[in-house]
Order: structure tokens, then sequence, then C-alpha cells
């Protein structure tokens, strides 16, 4: 018996040997081929760095795969610079390194983190550094790098203009790496391969520009929430109705959980967080002509900037109106992962 457990571990001695091998001719290649002037070192996290666990987790939105027993990357590289980008994908090639490019780690499969195969060492490629948003205002127009979250391309945006919003519907133009494609030229396949599908097959993207559009300056918001289970199965037989063909300026969304009482009993809870493109005067006549069993009073309604009401739709408006602030990625150690899940 002792012959067998021997030999198991002198092949994984050897495994695990040759693996570091690999990691370490790789990152050879990655600080020869980085330009001086831009050092790759810094940005690379191996294993055995006290970093290299809150890198991983930090952009890991799906927590089913939050456990110990996924495969973990060889490193994880996270450029601040295009040169980092171009150096990893000649590297990955010369060495047999699958990549895994993450921008905001939100796909639901992991495939910006995991790996499918246990035999091919691989590595992320998190672009969360690669964060600017570069907001221009006279063109309607504003670059965001691929790391930026909803919450910074908002805050960004606010900061220039509380009437101007993106919608990601509106992309127009990418840059694929280092070079800047029109959506037009580049062809709709590789558009939509890009922007859909595995995005990263085809490249790494390092920014989107996006058209923005106008909205008023105070919008309504407005959550109401019931726990009567009669008046809930009421009330959500009407939204099934009605939801979609309400006013075009106003989106009811409806949302369950389980709340305890104070008795200790457990209960199912309707909540209809939504939003008003205008101020409140129009909306009650609105909503009390189309939608009565939701029972929406004045006192329910909260008049805000539209950037506002992204916080509100996170449920951090109403407990802490007017902290409207930015929080660099930096930072993030400090952050309540589920507020900041639900901006980005
Ligand atoms: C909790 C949760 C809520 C969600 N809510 C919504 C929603 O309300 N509306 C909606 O439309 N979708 C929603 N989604 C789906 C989500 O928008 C998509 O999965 C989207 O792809 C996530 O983008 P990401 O940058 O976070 O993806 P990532 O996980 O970083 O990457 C997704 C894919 O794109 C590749 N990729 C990432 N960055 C790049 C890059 N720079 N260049 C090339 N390829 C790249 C990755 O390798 C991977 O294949 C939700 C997902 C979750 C987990």
């Amino acid at each position: 018996m002792a012959v067998p457990i021997l030999s198991l571990l002198l092949l994984f001695i050897s495994i695990k040997s040759s693996a570091d091998h690999v990691t370490n001719t790789f990152i050879d290649c990655l600080n020869n081929r980085s330009e001086p002037t831009f050092p790759i070192t810094g940005t690379v996290y191996t294993p055995d760095n006290p970093s290299f666990s809150f890198v991983y987790y930090a952009y890991i939105r799906n927590h089913v795969f939050y456990n110990s027993t996924t495969t973990k990357p060889s490193l994880i590289i996270t450029p601040l610079h295009v040169s980092h980008i171009q150096a990893a994908v000649i590297c990955a090639q010369k060495h047999g390194m699958q990549m895994r490019t993450r921008s905001g780690g939100h796909d639901y499969e992991g495939l910006s983190y995991l790996s499918y195969s246990n035999s091919t060492p691989f590595f992320i490629l998190d672009m969360f550094n690669l964060c600017s948003v570069d907001v221009n205002i006279e063109q309607e127009t504003a670059w965001f790098q691929t790391g930026a979250t909803l919450g910074e391309i908002y805050y960004r945006i606010a900061e220039k203009s509380n009437i101007m919003v993106s919608l990601v519907e509106f992309a127009l133009r990418l840059r694929l790496v280092d070079i800047a494609v029109e959506v037009e030229s580049m062809g709709e396949d590789l558009f939509w391969a890009i922007t859909g599908g595995g995005g990263a097959s085809f490249g790494v993207v390092l920014a989107f520009s996006f058209k923005l559009v106008c909205v008023p300056s105070q919008v309504t918001f407005f959550d109401v929430k019931r726990t009567s289970e009669k008046g809930i199965i009421n009330i959500a037989y009407k939204w099934f109705l009605i939801a979609h063909k309400l006013d075009n300026d106003l989106f009811v969304r409806m949302s369950f959980d389980v709340v305890t009482n104070r008795k200790g009993m457990k209960s199912i809870r309707a909540s209809f967080p939504s939003l008003f493109l205008e101020n409140s005067t129009r909306l009650l006549s609105l909503v009390n002509d189309n939608f009565p069993e939701l029972g929406l009073r004045e006192s329910h309604c909260v008049e805000m900037s539209w950037v506002e009401s992204t916080l509100a739709y996170a449920g951090s408006w109403l407990e802490h109106p007017s902290r409207l602030y930015f929080i660099e990625l930096n930072n993030l150690k400090e952050i309540d992962h589920s507020r900041s899940n639900q901006t980005t």
C-alpha cells in the first residue's frame, strides 16, 4: 500500500513542479514582452501573493462558484496599460496557457473566471483597473473602459450633467485591444459576437463608446411593499395584465422575498420598486387609474435626480438619502458586497 501512495505523491509533486515551471516561464515572457515604461510586474498576482484570493473573489458575482473546489487560475493579470493585454495574449499562446477575460464577473456560468479543463493551466485577465470614463456632453457620447462598473459610469456622467444617462442599447463604437473599430465597419457578426456570446474568443475589448440620452432633471421613485398573502395574489395577477401596457415613462417592477414578523412567523412579501421619468403629479393619477390594487399614495413617491434613482433601486437611497458618493475600486475591500453588486 505504501508504494502506490508514494507513487501518487511523486506524481503530484511532478505535476505541481511542471505547472510551476509553466507559470514561471509565462511570467518571464510577460516581463520580457511588456514595455519598460509600463512594467507589468505589479499587475501580476500569483497564488502565493496575499492579495490573490481577494482579487480572485472580488468579481465572482455568482456565489455558486464561491467555493474552494473550483479550479483556481495559475495567476491573475490586472492590466494597467494596453501593452499588458498584448503581452498576456502573446505569452498565453506561446506557453499554452488559457486566458479568461473578466470585466464585471457577472457571467452566469462563470466563463470569465473558471477553467473547464483541469489539465490546461489558465489565468484571468482582470480588467478592473482599466475603468476610465470619458464623457463628452456636447457630442452626447461617452467612452467607458470595460473595467468600469455601471455605478462608476453613472456617477461620472452625473458629475457633468444630471439630465443625461447612458443605456447599454446605445453602443456606438468599441476599441478592441489597441485599434479603434467602428461598429459599422467591423460587420454585424463580429459586433454581436463581441457584445453577446463569449466575447473573449474574439479579442479583448478595451472600451466602448455609447450615445447618451436625455432624462428629466427630476424623476419619481416609489417602492410599495405588500405582505398580505391574499392582497399579493390580487396585485400580482393585475401586474401581469397591465405592467407591459403602462405609459412608456413608467417602469413598475415586481419582486418577492420572505420576511419574518415580530412573532418569528415567516411570510412572503411583494415589492414594486418603480421609476417614473417625470415628477409625481401625473404619476398618481396614472397608477391609480390603471393599477388601483397597488394602493399608491403620495407619501410613497420620492422625487430625485435620475442618478439618485439608481441608488434607490439598489436599496440605498431611502436608507441614506443624500449619500451619493464615489468609491474608488482600490477601496473595494471596504464596500459591502451586497450593495456593490447591485450597482455594477
Ligand atoms: C446577479 C446578476 C444580475 C444580472 N442582471 C442582469 C440584468 O439586469 N440585465 C442584463 O442584461 N444582464 C444581467 N445579467 C447578465 C450579465 O449582464 C451578463 O452575464 C454580462 O455578460 C455580464 O458582463 P460582465 O462584464 O460582468 O461579464 P464577465 O463575467 O466579466 O464576462 C462575460 C463574458 O465576456 C467575456 N469578457 C469579459 N470582459 C471582456 C472583454 N473586455 N473583452 C472581451 N471579452 C470579455 C468573458 O470572458 C465572458 O465570456 C446579470 C448577471 C448576474 C450574475
